[in-house]
């Protein structure tokens, strides 16, 4: 089975559950120095996420609209060129607003690979060639939760946004 896992968070994102199939990944974040503790990073139109990594100081790209997803990647939808980049340090826990590190868990969804090779007839807008492997980096949409270490609560859709 695979997943609809972007090329840029294939080094990061650990499926887990039992829910995953071609249209929909759920995953860990895990840093290559195997940090899983984040300080998590968005701009305030919700459309670019990072995180920076405790442990080594990483700082890990989630989404740039602008570039991934069938919008971004596929369709190079014009509205996405400009995106304000300012980012914003999520530095305490949404629930119990502790200043801490967060895990960050990310949902992402894809209409699979036949519709994209069907959709997309290979090419990009720019008649720029595309590969079939490329169906992971045309998803539909990208959601990320942070889940708190010290109170244990789970804070969705810091970032959800359709991608397609
Ligand atoms: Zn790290
Ligand atoms: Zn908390």
């Amino acid at each position: 089975m695979q997943y609809p896992i972007p090329d840029h968070l294939k080094p990061y994102l650990i499926p887990t559950g039992e829910d995953n199939s071609e249209l929909r990944v759920t995953g860990a974040l895990r840093c290559k120095c195997g940090g899983v503790a984040f300080i998590p990073y968005t701009n305030e139109a919700g459309t670019i996420a990072a995180a920076r990594c405790r442990k080594c100081g990483a700082k890990i790209l989630l989404l740039h609209a602008g570039r991934h997803g069938w919008d971004g990647f596929v369709a190079k939808a014009d509205y996405l060129y400009d995106l304000p980049t300012k980012m914003h340090p999520m530095e305490t826990c949404p629930h119990c607003e502790k200043t801490t590190p967060l895990a960050v868990r990310v949902t992402i969804t894809s209409y699979g690979k036949e519709d994209f090779i069907r959709d997309s007839e290979l090419t990009d807008e720019d008649g720029k060639p595309l590969r079939e492997e490329d169906w992971v980096n045309a998803f539909s949409s990208f959601r990320m939760d942070v889940v708190c270490p010290e109170c244990g609560e789970t804070t969705e859709s810091i970032i959800d946004i359709e991608t397609a």
